[in-house]
């Protein structure tokens, strides 16, 4: 077990010993004049993979977003997304700052997904005073919603929506593979209806950097020059993409099937946090993927906010570290790393913590 049972993130995960073997026998060349040998066999593999033409290796699925954000929409464009999408609330502004586009924001459903008939009704007439829109991003998990898993019937009929509008469809996938695992489907079969799609090594993937950018031939030509204009061309880079053709490839080193461990043991923690007192707002029928969101009942009197420093103090001496989530809630993701063990000990600190912290109105 880990000294500290970080749930954080599923980004603190560390390369596995069968990556680190391979990065350090890494053939590699200058990527920058396309001649890095692991690049391209990691980039046709992400291609393979999703059934996409061709893609992309960058340094984070915050570049994947900015160039294929920059790849599909004008400046002056406007894109539809989940209000709560990370594009909007996680990546600094990049679609404004860089891209130069304007954002339609649309409430998710409880499920993930955005309603049809609202993006319909959200996209703009030919109307010189007004934006024009330029695409539509889904976000596959869906994290404001809990890792939600979106699955191919309504990925196609939010393609059709756009595609009768000329609009193209772009997936946000940071954590495509945890739908894939946890729908029991591929990622060729969740990308299929989209145009492009993205998606990190370095979260429940465990590599120590990068994420894939998939689409069609031309689409990556210009997404390969945005990630030029951002800086994010890299010369020895087989070094780390090493790393991710070991996470993607089949049989027991490669890291996509072990992701339904994680999603075990998060709907194992969720039950237990659903039976302690002191602990709201979780329903272990709605963890289906690694990501799991909590709240805390304050005492008669006190704020929400000083509950949870009071609790996340007491888990943190006690060697578990949970993460803020906006409405004085609490978060934690399963990942490589985090055994079945380790989330009954999880438990135990947290039973202990909501006393300590004075939450547990019974003494356990
Ligand atoms: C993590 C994440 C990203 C990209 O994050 P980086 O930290 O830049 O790799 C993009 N979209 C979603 C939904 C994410 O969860």
């Amino acid at each position: 077990m880990p000294d500290l049972i970080d749930l954080r993130s599923d980004t603190v995960t560390r390369p596995t010993p069968a990556m680190r073997r391979a990065m350090a026998r890494a053939e590699v060349g200058d990527d920058v004049f396309g001649d890095d040998p692991t690049v391209i066999a990691l980039q046709e593999r992400a291609a393979e993979l999703t059934g996409k033409p061709a893609a992309l290796f960058v340094a984070s699925g915050t570049m994947g977003n900015l160039v294929s954000h920059m790849a599909h929409v004008p400046r002056g464009g406007e894109i539809i997304v989940d209000a709560g999408a990370h594009l909007l609330q996680m990546e600094a502004g990049g679609y404004a700052v860089i891209t130069g586009a304007t954002a339609r924001p649309i409430e998710g459903r409880p499920d993930g997904t955005m309603d049809p008939d609202e993006v319909r009704a959200a996209f703009r007439p030919d109307d010189p005073h007004q934006p024009q829109t330029a695409l539509v991003t889904l976000e596959n998990t869906n994290s404001p919603k809990l890792g939600r898993p979106i699955d191919t019937a309504y990925t196609a009929s939010l393609a059709a929506v756009t595609h009768e509008r000329g609009v193209p469809l772009h997936i946000d996938g940071a954590r495509l593979f945890n739908a894939v695992v946890a729908l029991g489907t591929t990622a060729e079969a969740l990308v299929r209806p989209a145009d492009s799609a993205t998606f990190c090594l370095s979260k429940g993937l465990s590599c120590p950097v990068g994420s894939m950018v998939v689409g069609s031939e031309d689409f990556i030509v210009r997404a390969h020059r945005a990630r030029k204009l951002v800086g994010g061309a890299m010369r020895q880079s087989g070094i780390v993409a090493a790393a991710g053709l070991v996470a993607l490839q089949d049989g027991p080193e490669g890291m996509i099937e072990r992701l339904a461990v994680d999603h075990d043991n998060a709907r194992r923690l969720a039950e237990g946090l659903a039976e302690m007192d002191g602990i709201v707002d979780i329903d272990p029928a709605t963890i289906i993927t690694n990501y799991l969101v909590f709240g805390l009942r304050p005492r008669p009197g006190q704020d929400v906010l000083e509950a949870r420093t009071a609790f996340m103090a007491e888990t943190g001496s006690r060697g578990l570290a949970y993460i803020q989530y906006p409405g004085g809630r609490v978060r934690a993701l399963t990942h490589y790393g985090i055994e079945a063990g380790d989330i009954e000990q999880a438990l135990d600190i947290t039973r202990a913590s909501l006393t300590a912290a004075g939450l547990a109105a019974v003494a356990v």
